[in-house]
């Protein structure tokens, strides 16, 4: 098999299995209990936290443990609207935000915020000028991603965090697919909220973390014990946030080396597949994107049928449908940059790792290729193609 999927999940290190395996059976207490068999837990979240903190240049009480980046980004939108609602309702974000924070604007505009979504342009890279004209008086927060999951593309992050610093707005980031993959300092991006989640990095699944810069207005986001603060309650996730905090102590050091070699390889992989795949474009910008990200459209293809192929060939990938199966919307990110319905459906993301070599990439344009002549034969759209060609 080979995994080309790894913006949906990482496989966990297995140091970091290690890592967590003596939470379940040996140090297996409640952290909040007082005798001292607690005591070696509650040094195991500090440490993670300490970890994890220096991994942003941010203080250990600016680190909030949640059950990943989908509760980070609830919380980071929810707490916001509730804690500001005296300034105001208005929200700044864009149309290619994962569905953690798009559903959950639509959720925020049924309790009455106001959203305005800011278009990308063919890279899906947002218009610094229009997002400092969206602020007004009542805007309390901007919320735009630091890298897109399904297109790679990276945000001008300094600049909004130079923006919203001078206009007195809260600035969250989606950093679910950049931590840890690229360097990111909270204060020199001027970032207040910023959400992460393990699994995206070699870690386990399950366990994220919002970061709160310290005196942001943000409401407590689950209610019941004192835990983290009593801001987000719940006994700890004692083997999860261990796990997180050796995935991101095994990746700090070794980022900037992986993220070369994977630029490497997946410049390789978007030169080989542009020029041996005919009607095949690169969505995304060719630079400004994550080091691990390619994604493709080949017109006259159906996604879903080269997905099924590549899996009969043993190769995991995605498409740029929605990622809920069943569904069969285009993806509203590949809409965004103005690709067109047909060209949309015929997408392919396929997305490295540190252990991904080039003979893998070989193998899977090798058999791409293969597949996309077989589908173009049976597509009576391509039928056409070649006809209008003749004449
Ligand atoms: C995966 C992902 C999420 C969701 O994180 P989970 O930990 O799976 O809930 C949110 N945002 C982005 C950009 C992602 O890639």
């Amino acid at each position: 098999m080979i995994y080309l999927d790894n913006a949906a999940t990482t496989m966990a290190m297995p140091e970091v299995l290690e890592a967590m395996a003596p939470y379940f059976t040996q140090a297996y207490a409640n952290p909040s209990s007082v005798y001292s068999f607690a005591a070696d837990n509650k040094k195991a979240i500090d440490d993670a936290r300490h970890i994890i903190a220096e991994s942003l240049n941010a203080a250990d009480n600016e680190i909030f443990f949640t059950a990943g980046g989908t509760e980070s980004d609830n919380w980071a939108l929810i707490g916001a609207f509730e804690a500001n609602s005296q300034k105001g309702s208005h929200i700044i974000t864009t149309r290619i935000e994962h569905h953690a924070v798009l559903h959950t604007c639509e959720y925020l505009e049924s309790r009455g915020a106001e959203i305005t979504y800011l278009d990308v342009d063919e890279f899906g890279i947002i218009d610094i000028n229009q997002l400092e004209a969206a602020i007004r008086p009542d805007t309390i927060l901007v919320t735009v991603m630091y890298a897109n999951n399904e297109i790679g593309t990276l945000q001008p992050i300094k600049e909004i965090g130079q923006i919203t610093k001078k206009h007195g707005v809260i600035f969250h980031t989606d950093a679910v697919q950049a931590y840890a993959h690229l360097p990111i300092d909270v204060d020199d991006l001027n970032i207040d909220l910023l959400s992460a989640s393990a699994h995206k990095l070699y870690g386990p699944k399950g366990i994220g973390f919002l970061y709160v810069r310290k005196r942001t207005k943000i409401a407590n986001f689950v209610h019941g014990g004192a835990q983290e603060k009593g801001k987000r309650a719940g006994t700890e996730n004692v083997p999860g946030i261990v796990g997180f905090g050796e995935a991101v102590r095994l990746a700090i050091p070794t980022r900037e080396e992986r993220a070369a070699k994977e630029v490497e390889l997946r410049d390789y992989l978007i030169d080989s597949v542009l020029s041996r795949i005919e009607y095949s474009r690169l969505n995304g910008h060719k630079s400004q994107r994550l080091p691990n990200n390619a994604n493709f459209s080949f017109q006259f293809i159906e996604g879903e049928s080269m997905l099924l192929m590549l899996d009969i060939a043993g190769v995991c990938a995605s498409s740029g449908s929605a990622c809920t199966s069943g569904s069969l919307d285009p993806s509203h990110v590949l809409l965004a940059i103005g690709l067109a319905h047909e060209t949309a459906h015929g997408s392919l993301r396929l997305t490295l790792n540190h252990t991904t070599t080039k003979e893998e990439l070989d193998y899977v344009v090798g058999k791409l290729e293969e597949i996309i002549i077989k589908l173009r034969a049976m597509s009576p759209l391509y039928e056409d193609h070649l006809k209008r060609q003749k004449n």
